[in-house]
């Protein structure tokens, strides 16, 4: 079982993965918890070239393909082969986060969805929950360090981005779950659990 969690900064994610990953610890189910770039010596070295943006300017399809090279790099090294092994994969991030940032917020469309199709080589979750809180409200939410960075970015960006993940969720009713990240920590996890139970009864 492949599941990725979505959403906006501030939108809980962190949370929501780590009861996740206690509700299948305590329930015997073996899973491995990731995030890009998955702790692969060649994707660490990629993000690194990612975040050195702060100092260059980085053309958006370069942050793209750079995203989806890390991408490919993971899927082959990490969550391949625990699938594989039979193990559940909660993945920080994954697809969705490069059409939502780079496609819509960065504006490059479909290219975007067609250069992941190339790097996840058909490696896709089963179950994606993206949690849904208005860009504004999600940035209330983190750290200050993290507001500074945010800020950066206009708040055009992220609610460009917002737009994306809402088109995505219409577009993928079958692998995509939406939850109102303005319901408390309890009832997202319960709302996450339930769609998760009937996998694991196989
Ligand atoms: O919430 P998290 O720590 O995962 O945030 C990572 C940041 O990386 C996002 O705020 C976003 O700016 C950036 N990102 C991105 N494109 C992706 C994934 C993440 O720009 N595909
Ligand atoms: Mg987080």
């Amino acid at each position: 079982l492949f599941i990725s969690i979505e959403g906006p900064d501030g939108s809980g994610k962190t949370t929501q993965i780590r009861l996740l990953k206690e509700f299948l610890d305590k329930n015997g189910v073996e899973s491995i918890l990731t995030r890009e770039p998955g702790g692969t010596v060649i994707g660490e070295k990629i993000r690194q070239i990612i975040l050195d943006k702060k100092h260059i300017e980085m053309n958006p399809m370069t942050e793209a393909l750079l995203y989806a090279a890390a991408r490919a790099q993971h899927v082959a090294e990490v969550i391949k082969p625990a699938l594989e092994a039979g193990k559940t994969v909660i993945c920080d991030r994954f697809v969705d986060s490069s059409i939502a940032y780079q496609g819509y917020g960065r504006r490059l469309g479909e290219s975007v969805r067609i250069i992941n199709e190339y790097a996840v080589a058909g490696c896709m979750p089963d179950l994606t929950f993206l949690l849904k809180v208005d860009p504004c409200i999600g940035k209330e939410r983190i750290r200050e360090e993290e507001q500074d960075r945010l800020e950066k970015e206009k708040m055009e960006f992220h609610n460009t981005v917002f737009k994306g993940y809402l088109d995505l969720e219409k577009l993928h009713k079958d692998r995509i779950i939406g939850i109102d990240a303005a319901k408390t920590i309890d009832e997202i996890s319960s709302e996450i659990l339930v769609h998760v139970q009937p996998f694991l009864e196989g």
